[in-house]
């Protein structure tokens, strides 16, 4: 039961820590994934909001509009830059994280692939992960798990 997974950003200011099992692990090629990794896609894997915990340092906070044109609430790290951690208006009860944050991230396998209409013709990824051209289907409730 004492599932903890830690993380933190680039220069070691901000730590975090999680409880249990994620909720929903996406990759995603939106337009602000790309920006926040500065890459082809984000890895993103959400917890319920309560079982994630900040154990060390300050976040700076950038709300910015989705591709789908709802609210993001992205957070870094004032220091280095890191984007750790953000919270959406279409997931409310879950944070989500950046799967490259967490130290071990071995835990981590994606169910899907979200905005995969922006993904890369020489990417090619497994079979068991679902391509979503567009965003992902709502939450059903707290225990989803599609
Ligand atoms: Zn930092
Ligand atoms: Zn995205």
């Amino acid at each position: 039961m004492h599932d903890f997974h830690k993380g933190g950003c680039v220069c070691g200011q901000a730590r975090f820590r999680t409880l249990g099992s994620p909720r929903r692990v996406s990759l995603c090629s939106c337009h602000w994934c790309r920006k926040r990794t500065g890459s082809v896609l984000g890895l993103s894997v959400y917890f319920d909001w309560e079982l994630v915990i900040f154990t060390r340092g300050q976040l700076k906070t950038h709300r910015l509009n989705s591709d789908a044109g709802r609210w993001i609430k992205s957070q870094f790290c004032p220091e280095c830059g890191s984007a750790l951690s953000w919270t959406l208006e279409f997931l409310p009860r879950y944070r989500g994280l950046a799967g490259g944050a967490f130290d071990h991230p071995e835990f981590i396998y994606p169910e899907r692939y979200v905005f995969s209409r922006s993904k890369p013709e020489w990417l090619e990824v497994a079979n068991d992960i679902s391509l979503c051209p567009n965003m992902a289907g709502p939450a059903k409730d707290v225990r989803d798990q599609s």
